[in-house]
């Protein structure tokens, strides 16, 4: 195909294969004589039936047809080749200058006609006129074969929407939904139960066409989409697999058209959860550090002055915790600190948060949780630690100070009232519990 580009349309006849249908002996050897020094092969068939048989057998790439002919007629013949191919050109040459063939051509689509007696000449050039339309439209087969196989070589997900529905989908994304061609795509939407949802938003069933055109609307900056799928191999994930994507929209020149490239973040979305982690967790102890405490502390007071629902803080600090690092050294009074976090967080609630407040100190934030309540906690835990054997320091006791939220208060309040209270069960003698009053 490359090289027709460079081909006059007289080289290109050439390489054409033509099937020429004519009843009349003397006309057919006539004109094949003539047709055979312009083309590249000429098949020939004398009545609309053998052509029929030739044109499925030999796939001619052009065809020129008589009208009146025994057994099939070369308008009946034209009819079922056309049947089966919308695109072959095909001339007709005819002795009727008559308005009822004439209307019959234009149904099956005739390319052209020549008027009988031939002039070779004439159907020369209409041959010529038809080549050139073959060329047209395999450079454009071709260009189209090429323009899909660029689009399906991405391993990024691409969609062509046309006035909001979804007209073609390339190879990533037909393998994603584990289906083979866009037909699939719309006749099983409903058993694909792929679902969508923008930023985070309520996942939506893709049929509905609201996220394409909000896409579109916002295609500065369009937001993040989440693709939902089932698990194509039914791994037991009944929630289903999402994966995020990033989305660029391009309008198609001059066509009302939309390409929609939808780019895997997975990666970059685990890799920013990971910094975050790494970002509001204090390395030592695998407690959350201050940043992170005073957002969840944010969170939690804003939550409770809203349903009015009770929350408090314990503040603990290892007791005569620097003798641990005098007797037994720093590296052992680490330990102590990483086993003491493990121990707290092991007997907590999800939703409860412990944090490094500084040092040897922690809070402990416990939502709906009353002073009572926080207290038995606390207790437990004491009664815990003070149990358990600490690697290379023997035992180790904390002191507790319990503070409940009341409305209105800041950060600071209720952390200054658990460290009082911390501070009252120091003086106290250590080892206990003291509720801020
Ligand atoms: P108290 O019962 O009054 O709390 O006595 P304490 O000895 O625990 O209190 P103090 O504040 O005097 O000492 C705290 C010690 O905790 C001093 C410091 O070296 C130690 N410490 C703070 N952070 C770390 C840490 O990350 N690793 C180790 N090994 N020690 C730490
Ligand atoms: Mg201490
Ligand atoms: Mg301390």
């Amino acid at each position: 195909m490359e090289q027709t580009k460079t081909l006059s349309t007289q080289e290109f006849l050439k390489s054409l294969t033509i099937l020429y249908v004519e009843d009349n002996e003397e006309i057919r050897l006539q004109l094949s004589l003539f047709l055979k020094r312009r083309v590249g092969e000429l098949i020939t068939a004398a009545n609309g039936q053998e052509g029929l048989t030739l044109f499925a057998s030999r796939q001619p790439d052009m065809v020129i047809t008589d009208i009146l002919m025994p057994v099939m007629d070369g308008l009946a013949m034209a009819r079922a080749i056309r049947e089966q191919n919308d695109d072959v050109p095909i001339i007709v040459t005819t002795a009727y200058n008559d308005d009822e063939y004439f209307m019959r051509s234009i149904e099956l689509s005739i390319d052209r006609y020549v008027l009988k007696p031939t002039d070779p000449h004439q159907l020369i050039t209409a041959l010529e006129k038809c080549a050139r339309l073959l060329w047209r439209q395999r450079e454009q087969a071709e260009a189209n074969r090429y323009l899909r196989f660029v689009l399906d070589i991405q391993p990024n997900l691409l969609m062509v929407v046309n006035d909001q529905r979804i007209e073609y989908l390339n190879r990533a994304f037909l393998d994603y939904l584990g289906i083979e061609s866009v037909k699939q795509f719309h006749d099983r939407l409903e058993d694909l139960q792929l679902k969508v949802s923008l930023d985070g938003a309520d996942y939506e069933p893709i049929n509905q066409n609201n996220w394409i055109s909000r896409l579109l609307k916002e295609q500065e900056k369009p937001p993040i989409v989440y693709l939902k799928r089932n698990c194509p191999h039914g791994a037991g994930d009944h929630e289903g697999e999402v994966r995020p994507f990033a989305v660029t929209v391009n309008a198609a020149p001059e066509s009302g058209k939309y390409i929609l490239t939808l780019s895997d973040i997975t990666f970059i979305e685990n890799q920013m959860r990971n910094l975050e982690e790494i970002a509001y967790t204090d390395a030592l102890t695998g407690a959350c550090n201050r940043a992170r405490l005073e957002g969840v502390m944010h969170a939690e007071m804003h939550r409770a002055m809203r349903h009015r629902s009770p929350l408090s803080i314990v503040m603990f600090d290892i007791d005569h915790f620097k003798k641990v690092n005098d007797t037994y050294g720093h590296n052992a009074g680490d330990d102590v600190l990483k086993k003491l976090i493990e121990l707290v967080k092991n007997n907590l609630r999800a939703s409860d948060t412990v944090a490094r407040w500084g040092g040897e100190e922690f809070v402990l934030i416990t939502p709906e949780s009353g002073s009572e309540d926080a207290r038995l906690l606390a207790e437990k835990l004491r009664k815990l630690i003070e149990q358990t054997e600490m690697p290379q320091a023997g035992g180790i006791t904390c002191s507790f100070g319990v503070a409940q939220y009341r409305a209105h208060d800041s950060i600071r309040m209720l952390v200054e009232r658990a460290d009082q209270a911390l501070y009252e069960a120091k003086s106290k003698g250590r080892n206990q519990v003291c509720v801020d009053s």
